[in-house]
């Protein structure tokens, strides 16, 4: 289980997005199917204790969910399983019907409200921006959670703690951290490893993302110090991802307050944080998410 296959014969054609490969350990009875830097895979979490097994984030769509559900079963056994999601995007939580009647699935009261909310209109949004991925999401049907919180849960799976956090709105209004152990995080696309930060700001449907709150999340994510960080997307990572997003996001934030106070548009401070941004971190994947971030931040004015 410690190693990732990786299909080298052919590029990797998304989409469909595909989850694939094998769990990988992290730290005893803590595995993380890795996304391989594909677009629209998450980093999905299978974490074993002894008496039960919690599944984070389920891919997109019931094959990929299947898959992430047999991957879980082979490592748990007959352990009860529960399924759990960082947060409502299609990607981490669109493949939850695999799960139904199986898995508990434990959603915050905010994941499960944000799922109705605009769980059909991503399904529209994602059909119009990302081509042919249309017969994947005809598959996908809702299912409501088994079990939701307010504020924090905690399961309890035998010699592992899963403490689940609503902390959102941030990158999405119903953001959830898992923290293992006090050790291990899982914080969905609050983090990316090398990635620009995803700011889903679609108005009229998504007009959620919070910069200003998402920074203060990365506060209290330094502040507890996990050894080991799960980013949303890309490589598996320490506390120094929290603190590169942080950078990141304060550096816009004080962009787009400084050229708003001087009287730039939208559009121009916009151009300026996009071609600064492009040049200060130029090995970090999808550029295109800065202007989204900029204007969220322009907008707000803070
Ligand atoms: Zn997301």
């Amino acid at each position: 289980m410690s190693t990732t296959q990786f299909d080298t014969g052919t590029p990797n054609l998304s989409p469909p997005p595909v989850v694939q490969g094998d769990p990988v350990q992290l730290a005893d009875g803590i595995f993380v199917i890795p996304d391989r830097r594909v677009d629209l895979v998450p980093n999905i979490g299978i974490v074993v204790g002894s008496q039960a097994a919690l599944v984070i984030d389920s891919g997109l769509g019931p094959r990929n969910g299947t898959y992430v559900m047999e991957q879980a079963k082979q490592l748990a056994g007959d352990r009860q399983l529960y399924l759990t999601i960082t947060h409502f995007h299609p990607e981490h939580g669109f493949g939850a019907q695999a799960f139904k009647g199986t898995a508990t699935i434990v959603y915050n009261r905010a994941q499960r409200d944000e799922l109705g909310r605009k769980g059909a209109g991503y399904i529209e949004l994602f059909k119009g921006l990302i081509a042919d991925i249309g017969p994947t999401l005809d598959e996908v049907k809702f299912v409501d959670p088994d079990l939701t919180y307010d504020g924090q849960a905690e399961i309890d799976l035998g010699g592992h703690r899963a403490v689940l956090r609503s902390v959102g709105p941030a990158h999405s209004a119903g953001d959830q951290t898992i923290f293992i152990d006090d050790r291990v995080l899982f914080a969905g696309d609050l983090l990316e490893t090398r990635m620009f930060a995803i700011f889903p700001y679609f108005p009229p449907l998504d007009t959620d993302v919070n910069g200003s709150r998402w920074l203060g999340v990365l506060d209290e994510l330094i502040a507890s110090k996990p050894e080991i960080v799960v980013p949303g997307h890309g490589e598996v990572s320490d506390t120094t991802l929290i603190c590169d997003a942080r950078e990141y996001l304060e550096y816009v934030r004080g962009e787009a307050a400084r050229l708003r106070a001087s009287g730039a548009s939208v559009e121009e401070a916009i151009a300026t944080i996009d071609a600064a941004a492009r040049r200060r971190w130029t090995t970090w994947d999808h550029p295109e998410w800065i202007a989204f971030a900029a204007r969220v931040f322009y907008q707000t004015g803070s």
